[in-house]
């Protein structure tokens, strides 16, 4: 077989060029389109889900945006969702005419939803994961992008689809959150900011919800977290780890979006490089946010299964909080 160009031997787009066009024309004549975020979705996610997803719409296509868990998205995120597009899993059709992808570095990462990768009739993956194998038969994979929402702006672009306020509200979110706060944005992630702003994006009104507004029953578990706060100067090969524990019964009480505040508090530690905060899941469960400023998380977390950037990065582990500790200072180590 001869790959024509900008395609590969497979006949999926082998350069990002390529695969912004080949995805464009994909959504230009979808009459039907299913987009997906990752489990737990984040601003990155659902932003990038929920853009593609009015424009789709008010293209005329019939559109959904669905995630497998948990059964609600974050409060904070809520308001990105201007046109009602966000439905439950079980919505989604069982074969979907074309499934969008946004954000997801694995199949396994779109949780029960992962078995529409094999039965809708064609697929579209939009990531910027370094660790991502690359799946779907379009693939946007350009782990240079600062965010997904990077990409679909771009992708945007080439359809020629206008960004008016509800679509670079749901761009920005994913930008000043993947970025944290823009420290890791290149001059063109601050020009399409820019860009988002003049179409009359209210960063206030964005980002308070997201991080900047806790109830104040939080500060006495708060408290209680940075108090069992543990520093290790020797781990991450001298790099410095420090650590907390978030227990079951303090993730029952409070939002996603006071939890997901812990690491961002640890990482401000001088003395480590690395943050790590152990969420508990499950009886012996625990999802780890990781947080560096030098030390590759992803590789260390992709060591132990999981994935993510080389500053932030995270894992599933099972096993009581020592063992699961042991287990990321040794991947650390290696790493550090
Ligand atoms: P966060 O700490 O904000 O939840 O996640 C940081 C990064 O790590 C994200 O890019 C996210 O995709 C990745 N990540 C977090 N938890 C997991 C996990 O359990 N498995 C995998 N594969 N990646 C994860
Ligand atoms: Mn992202």
């Amino acid at each position: 077989m001869t790959a024509t160009a900008g395609r590969g031997p497979t006949g999926v787009p082998s350069t990002t060029a390529a695969a912004v066009a080949a995805a464009a024309e994909l959504l230009a004549t979808a009459r039907d389109v299913t987009l997906v975020a990752h489990v737990q979705p984040d601003a990155d996610s659902l932003g990038s889900a929920l853009a593609l997803g009015i424009v789709a719409a008010r293209r005329g296509a019939t559109v959904r945006v669905s995630f497998a868990s948990p059964a609600q998205p974050p409060e904070s995120l809520r308001p990105l969702d201007a046109l009602g597009l966000l439905v439950a899993p079980e919505a989604v059709p069982a074969a979907p005419e074309l499934l969008v992808m946004c954000d997801t570095a694995a199949p396994e990462r779109l949780g029960s939803l992962a078995d529409r990768l094999v039965t809708a009739r064609s697929s579209l993956l939009i990531d910027h994961h370094a660790s991502n194998p690359g799946f779907g038969d379009v693939r946007i994979l350009d782990p240079s992008a600062e965010a997904t929402v990077v990409l679909v702006h771009r992708l945007l672009a080439e359809m020629g689809a206008p960004v008016d306020r509800p679509v670079a509200t749901c761009l920005y979110a994913g930008l000043v959150t993947d970025t944290v706060g823009f420290r890791t944005a290149g001059p063109a992630a601050h020009r399409m900011a820019a860009e988002l702003l003049e179409a009359g994006v209210d960063v206030e009104a964005v980002l308070r919800p997201i991080s900047d507004d806790h109830p104040f029953t939080w500060f006495d578990d708060l408290a209680g977290i940075l108090h069992a706060a543990t520093l290790d100067v020797t781990a991450a090969g001298g790099h410095g780890l420090v650590s907390a524990v978030v227990p079951a019964a303090v993730m029952g009480r409070h939002r996603v979006e006071e939890v997901d505040g812990v690491v961002d508090l640890l990482r401000t530690a001088s003395e480590a490089d690395v943050a790590a905060v152990l969420k508990q899941v499950g009886p012996r469960r625990w999802s780890v946010s990781m947080r560096s400023r030098t030390v590759d998380v992803a590789t260390a977390a992709v060591t132990l299964g999981g994935g993510g950037h080389p500053r932030a990065a995270g894992v599933t582990l099972d096993g009581d909080p020592d063992e699961v500790l042991a287990r990321l200072r040794a991947a650390l180590t290696a790493a550090g």
